[in-house]
């Protein structure tokens, strides 16, 4: 058979420029869903304690047009779990 390695790579894939700030699906720290991400340059405050929306955050280091910075990953109670 002639048949080559044909691999469509080119089939119906968006292909934009690499994108490093692309939101992963879950929170690379804990592996967990997430309702929102924020991204920070400078230190600041959190206060989870009294909070009703958000259960925990997580922190994952990042550099950015080199310089360092803070995601944030925002968890619910309801993604978190009860037991966690
Ligand atoms: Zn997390």
């Amino acid at each position: 058979m002639g048949d080559t390695a044909d691999s469509d790579l080119s089939a119906g894939e968006t292909h934009g420029a690499a994108d490093e700030d692309a939101d992963p699906v879950l929170c690379p720290v804990c592996s967990t869903p997430y309702d929102s991400v924020s991204l920070h340059d400078r230190g600041l405050l959190v206060n989870l304690l009294d909070n009703e929306r958000y259960r925990r955050v997580c922190f994952e280091p990042v550099e950015r047009d080199g310089r360092p910075h803070v995601r944030f990953f925002h968890h619910t109670h309801e993604q978190v779990g009860a037991d966690d």
